[in-house]
């Protein structure tokens, strides 16, 4: 590996035209001072976070040009992903063509995974922007602030949560402080289909497109207001974003009961990509859904994630051991938070519950959590299990560290404390976290991170639902609460769920 030694100045520059588009494909420029070096290497990523498979996304890139004012320099194109640049100091711009990844969502749409780290260029009318398809990085320079100036069709609008100036009517300018954080902010080109809503203090965009011409965003919007708010309580109050964009594409066709969707969630922002039948309740209630696990994301991983994320090696990814955290207690705050806050019976709470773990007895438990998770890209097809297992050792979690507090310390206090003692910026050491959280709370835990997370011993849900009066049949899978409870079990029940 070279090292290019960063300088004040080191940053990227980049200029894009939309209203240029030719073949369907994106002409991008990139503006380069005092290259320090020799050689450069040029990448685009093979993975992004958030997903746990290879896209390459540099096998969309044509005509790659380093240029030194008028002189072209000498280019080998390394691998899908990587360009060598000689003569690296000469360097004035780089130039190159990007293809789209899929054209209308849903038709056509067959092949390939996770349509939402792709790109999509509708000349005139629409543009889903993954940047991570559309901007590279130099080896040695993943840390340098970017600035993209897009010139874009008339009457079109930029949802993003990326800090955006816009100066002009047909310009739009995009600051990140690093790769990294570009990559996070996914960008949705449209026709101005929006609705603003205030939670706490969290501004959320609600922007969309759909193809049918028909505004969207206010019923959506109208629609997880309510949701928001009670996840807001839930979390304490106080959200730890000023900001947050749902960027939501749709696509109709007129086959009932026929859908595809597909999302992906960043920091401050999720974006959702849906065809189906042109119906506001369903659309709606896929955006609710969406919106119930997602929004959650703003304390883990954005606030709460180790080392590995922070410094996220696009070529090769090192996995945390702890997506039983950003996934797992994510999706338990999402079944744990409509309970807590007294919108749901005990009954349907319960059923949920017992989906969970009817669904993960499909899966491979004799793997520890800890393990799959860094194996997440080889072992694909136990992902999900994250979010069964993940939210289920979550919840035991939970009414273990209800019973050693009496009632005063849970899961929402827990991600709260982390939030406070880590950051955005300041990642937690991977092979530190449950001793961590161990010191922050109680000395047994310890123990239940060993068994539950790092090992394999089976979930003890029976044992824990019974502190709280519920009776878990796991042969029968049968879940109920118990006929006669004990007043402590009572007790607990209603530290836990408020029941
Ligand atoms: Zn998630």
């Amino acid at each position: 590996m070279v090292f290019y030694p960063v300088t004040f100045q080191s940053r990227y520059f980049y200029e894009v035209d939309l209203n240029a588009i030719k073949e369907d494909r994106v002409a991008v420029k990139l503006a380069v001072h005092d290259f320090q070096g020799g050689e450069a290497v040029f990448n685009f990523p093979r993975i992004v976070p958030g997903i746990y498979g290879a896209m390459d996304f540099g096998r969309n890139i044509v005509q790659f040009k380093a240029l030194a004012n008028n002189d072209t320099l000498p280019v080998e194109r390394l691998t899908v992903n990587s360009w060598k640049i000689r003569d690296a100091h000469r360097l004035t711009e780089i130039r190159y063509e990007v293809n789209d990844g899929w054209e209308e969502f849903g038709s056509g749409t067959t092949q390939g995974f996770y349509k939402s780290a792709e790109s999509s260029f509708t000349e005139g009318k629409v543009f889903v922007i993954n940047n991570n398809c559309l901007f590279g990085y130099f080896s040695g320079g993943e840390k340098w602030p970017v600035h993209i100036a897009v010139e874009k069709p008339a009457g079109l609008y930029a949802a993003t949560s990326l800090r955006s100036q816009s100066k002009r009517p047909d310009k739009d300018d995009f600051y990140a402080d690093n790769y990294r954080e570009l990559v996070d902010n996914p960008v949705l080109y449209a026709r101005p289909d929006t609705a603003k809503l205030q939670i706490g203090n969290t501004a959320v965009l609600v922007a969309c497109y759909a193809n049918s011409g028909q505004r969207i965003a206010p019923g959506i919007a109208r629609n997880i207001r309510p949701l928001l708010e009670n996840q807001r309580q839930y979390l304490g109050g106080a959200l730890p974003v000023d900001h947050y964009t749902f960027l939501f594409y749709h696509t109709a066709h007129d086959r009932p009961n026929d859908y595809t969707g597909d999302g992906l969630e960043h920091s401050t922002s999720t974006l959702c990509l849906l065809n189906s039948q042109l119906d506001s309740a369903m659309l709606n209630n896929f955006v609710y859904g969406i919106a119930s696990h997602e929004f959650f994301h703003i304390l883990t991983p954005l606030n709460i994630h180790s080392e590995e994320i922070q410094n996220y090696d696009f070529l090769a990814p090192k996995m945390s051991r702890h997506i039983w955290l950003y996934e797992g207690l994510t999706e338990y705050a999402t079944i744990h938070m409509p309970i807590k806050q007294e919108l749901q019976s005990l009954e349907e709470f319960l059923s949920v519950l017992r989906q969970k773990a009817v669904q993960m007895n499909r899966f491979d438990n004799k793997i520890p959590l800890t393990e799959l998770s860094q194996k997440a890209m080889e072992r694909q097809e136990q992902y999900y299990n994250f979010y069964l297992k993940g939210a289920l050792v979550s919840m035991c979690l939970d009414i273990r560290l209800r019973e050693l507090s009496a009632g005063k310390y849970g899961t929402q206090e827990m991600m709260r404390d982390l939030a406070k003692r880590y950051g955005k910026d300041k990642p937690f050491r991977d092979d530190e976290l449950f001793d961590v959280i161990t010191t922050m709370t109680f000395p047994e835990m310890r123990a239940f991170f060993s068994d539950y997370i790092e090992g394999a011993v089976p979930l003890p849900l029976e044992s824990y639902l019974a502190k709280a009066g519920i009776e878990f049949d796991e042969k029968r899978l049968r879940i109920q609460p118990m006929p006669h409870p004990t007043p402590e079990q009572l007790q607990l029940r209603k530290w836990w769920i408020n029941q």
